[in-house]
């Protein structure tokens, strides 16, 4: 039988070996996504250990979650355990603004995001109240069966 072209793509694409795909928070690849909008240093090593062996899917829940950059900087006082369950709430120090809803909202698109991509693990910026693993993207996560690895 003679394939058609669509065909032969899809034929090849079935043979090549699929690399895991992991999520990774964006800021650490240098993407300039962090609250004040100015670059991380780029973890040139750490990308290259991982890509070895990863397909890195970046993601930035805070932006997912609909908050600008630049942006408010908050610090998360509790974890994000307590904000799922207990209504603990982010507030923004600069303005006073809850800001809770972005991050919640966030955590539930990265974790959308690992189901559609596959990813069973999660490479995430500590420190942050999305992004730690006890931040509320790095507790829905867990929570979703993504095992998050919190990176300093
Ligand atoms: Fe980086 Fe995560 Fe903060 Fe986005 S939310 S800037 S990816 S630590």
């Amino acid at each position: 039988m003679v394939m058609d072209r669509s065909e032969r793509q899809t034929s090849f694409l079935a043979q090549q070996p699929q690399a895991e795909p992991v999520l990774i928070s964006a800021c650490l690849l240098g993407i300039p996504c962090r609250w004040h909008g100015r670059r991380a240093k780029k973890r040139e090593k750490l990308i290259a250990m991982l890509k070895r062996k990863y397909v890195l899917v970046p993601i930035c829940p805070e932006q997912l979650g609909g908050m600008p950059t630049p942006r408010t900087g908050e610090m998360l006082h509790g974890t994000g355990a307590q904000v799922l369950d207990e209504g603990l709430r982010i507030i923004a120090p600069e303005t006073g603004e809850d800001v809770t809803a972005f991050h919640v909202r966030g955590a539930q698109y990265s974790l959308e995001i690992a189901q559609i991509v596959g990813a069973r693990r999660a490479y995430l910026k500590g420190g942050s109240p999305s992004c730690d693993r006890d931040g509320v993207t790095g507790e829905l996560l867990r929570r979703g069966g993504v095992k998050v690895i919190r990176l300093g």
